[in-house]
This record gives C-alpha cells, structure tokens and sequence, in this order.
C-alpha cells in the first residue's frame, strides 16, 4: 500500500512522530518498549494492536539531522519565497520537543557545528545560506532583511522573553487588512548573522528555564514560539532613474513551537492553583487541535476555523492553514510506562492529518 501524503496533497500540513530513546532511568527499571516502526513505511505500532500512519515516522535511532531533512528544510525554502511556516512539537512533558527543537541550552552551552544541533539552529543556518544563494544568483535583484522576536504564551497571558524583566507592558493581537497578525509589545530584533539570532534563542530559552525553576516548572505548562520574519525585496523592473525602479515585497514569518507538555491533568496531582494551570495549558492544545482538524477536513472546508478561541491559534492565524506550510512533530516515549501518554499523542497527532 502506498500512502498518498506527500505528493498533491491540498492541505500543506505534515505530520510526523519522533520516538526519543529510553533515557538511563527507563534503562535501570528494565521498561518494556511498547512502540515499534513499520518497515519502509511511515507507521507506528503501539502496543500489539494499535498502528497509526503518518507522513513521517522517526525511530529511536533517527538523527537531528534526519528530522530537519524530511521535516523543516521545504519549509525554509517555501518561506523564503514569501510563504508562512510553522513547525509545532507536540508531545508530553520529557518527550523531546525541546530537544528536537533545539533549545536545550544551559550556561555553558556553546552553540556550534555540534550534529546534535536540533531545529531552530539549522533553520537559522539555512536561511542565511538559502539567503545568499539566491543574493548571488540575483545580483541586487533580491534584497532580504531578518529580524527574530521570542516570546511564551502562558495561560492566556505572553511574556516577551527577549524582554522578560520589562514591566507594564500590554501585549495586543491585531489583524491587519492584508490578514496578517501582528503582535504589539514583543520586542523583534532585527538580525544580520546567524549567530545573532543564535544569541537571542539562546538568552530567551534561558529566561524561559530560569524562571521555570521559580514558578513550578512553568516551561512544561506555557507554549515558547520563536519567530523569525523574513522580508524580501525583489525589483521587478529597473529604469534609468532607480528611484522610478519598481520592487515587490514579499514577507513571510517562520514560527517555531514548542508546545506545552500534553500530559492529562490527573497525572501532575494538581489542586487548586495547579489545577486551573492544568486545565488551560489543556485548553490551548486543545484549541490548537481543533483549529488543525477544522483546517484538515475538507467536507467542511468553508466552515469556521475557531481561531479566535485562543491566543495560540490567534496568533498562528495567518500561520496554519491557507497557503502557509506546516509541520507537527508528535514527540512521544517509547516504553510501556508512558502507554497512556502516547496513546493520546498519536490520537492528537492522527486528528490533524
Ligand atoms: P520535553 O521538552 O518534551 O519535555 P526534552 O526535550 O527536554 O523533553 O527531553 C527530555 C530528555 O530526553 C532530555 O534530557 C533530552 O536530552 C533527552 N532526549 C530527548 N529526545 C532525545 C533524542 N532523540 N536523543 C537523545 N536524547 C533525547
Ligand atoms: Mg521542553
């Protein structure tokens, strides 16, 4: 059987599974494995009855390398041609989003040609090179300018971790008449060089687990989104007078988010406060998944897509859907401990196919 995801698909929206391996813990417990991977096709079997079948199915040996292959690199070259992208890693808490994204940095971190270099870096890296690629074979035909802004969604509220001390600031969610969300409050750098856009992943994914460690792990809970928007000028026509020169902008913006852990409320033993944290974090995702199946079902394709139910999918509005591409990496445990989690996930991830 051959699976009919890749190619002529109407709906740009990919989804893939990565199983991380068992983590030493798991090894000394003696876990049993509970997902195994078809042979030369893209399905996950969980348990001894339950297979799934995705665009993409990562075993426990795939490389960071793999993933952004299959996963990320179209979606580079698409927003550097004015389209919208967004790459989503979905999965409970200890899974591998952050890791596949490649924002696990401590202090000490230095960002290098490291292979364990997960999404985000190799992204930044390939737009820069696709970026003068296209400079060198345009002459000044092209001109591009990138700038990065980073920021936590938490419950409903953002923190701008570019900013994260600054106080009093209000964040807004606005729509412009071309449909295009813009986000006034979060602070966006403009970035020259790689190492710049490196430098603020680097500094807001620490603001992000500093903080974390004061407030209850408030990373596990909050949805982090990097954005890099890209704007591209290109001349059209040249006249003798280059102020008469004729140019068209395209502008595009590539987010990249790490969800919020998936994990079911009951798991965490939360009261109160914990609770009510519990139950939004849920509600996100859940909206999320909402906005991804409105989007994937084709039968009631002129329906409403429930956008506005959230902050998350506000702000991806102009992101998800339409023209713009997307991938959702479900991040999932590969031994029995976490059966339940997993089932959910790939329950969650099969909705958006
Ligand atoms: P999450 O962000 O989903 O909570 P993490 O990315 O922090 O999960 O991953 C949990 C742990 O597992 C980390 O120590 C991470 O380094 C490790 N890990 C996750 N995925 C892999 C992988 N594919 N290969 C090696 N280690 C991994
Ligand atoms: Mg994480």
């Amino acid at each position: 059987m051959t699976s009919e995801v890749d190619h002529g698909k109407e709906t740009a929206m990919r989804v893939a599974v990565r199983i991380r391996p068992q983590n030493s813990r798991e090894l000394i417990d003696m876990c049993r494995l509970c997902t195994t991977v078809a042979v030369g096709e893209p399905q996950i079997f969980l348990g001894s009855d339950r297979a799934f079948t995705f665009d993409h199915v990562f075993d426990v040996n795939s490389t960071q390398c793999d993933i952004y292959s299959k996963c990320v690199d179209p979606l580079v070259k698409s927003a550097l041609n004015g389209y919208n992208a967004t790459v989503l890693a979905y999965g409970q808490t200890g899974s591998g989003k952050t890791y596949t994204m490649g924002t696990a940095f401590n202090h000490e971190t230095e960002i290098s040609e490291s292979s364990n270099l997960g999404i985000i870096p190799r992204a930044v890296r390939q737009i820069f090179s696709g970026i003068e690629e296209i400079e060198a074979a345009s002459g000044q035909s092209s001109q591009f300018s990138l700038a990065v802004r980073y920021i936590e969604l938490y419950h409903e509220d953002v923190l701008d971790l570019l900013n994260p001390f600054k106080k009093g600031v209000t964040f807004k969610i606005q729509e412009d008449g071309n449909g295009q969300i813009t986000l006034t409050g979060a602070s966006i750098k403009p970035i020259f060089k790689p190492q710049e856009a490196l430098r603020y992943l680097q500094q807001g994914a620490l603001a992000r687990t500093t903080g974390a460690t004061k407030m209850n792990d408030q990373s596990s809970r909050s949805h982090a989104m990097f954005t890099i928007f890209i704007r591209r000028q290109r001349l059209l026509s040249s006249s003798n007078d280059a102020s008469d020169n004729d140019y068209e902008t395209l502008t595009s913006k590539f987010h990249f988010v790490d969800l919020a852990g998936s994990e079911r409320l009951k798991k965490t033993k939360a009261e109160g406060e914990r609770a009510r944290e519990g139950i939004s974090i849920n509600c996100g995702l859940l909206g999320l998944g909402n906005v991804i199946s409105a989007l994937g079902d084709k039968s009631k394709k002129a329906t409403h897509v429930p956008y506005r139910d959230g902050k998350l999918t506000r702000l991806l509005q102009d992101s998800l859907g339409g023209n713009s591409q997307t991938t959702i990496i479900a991040c999932v445990a590969p031994t029995d401990r976490d059966f339940m989690e997993t089932l959910n996930t790939l329950t969650y991830a099969n909705r958006a196919k």
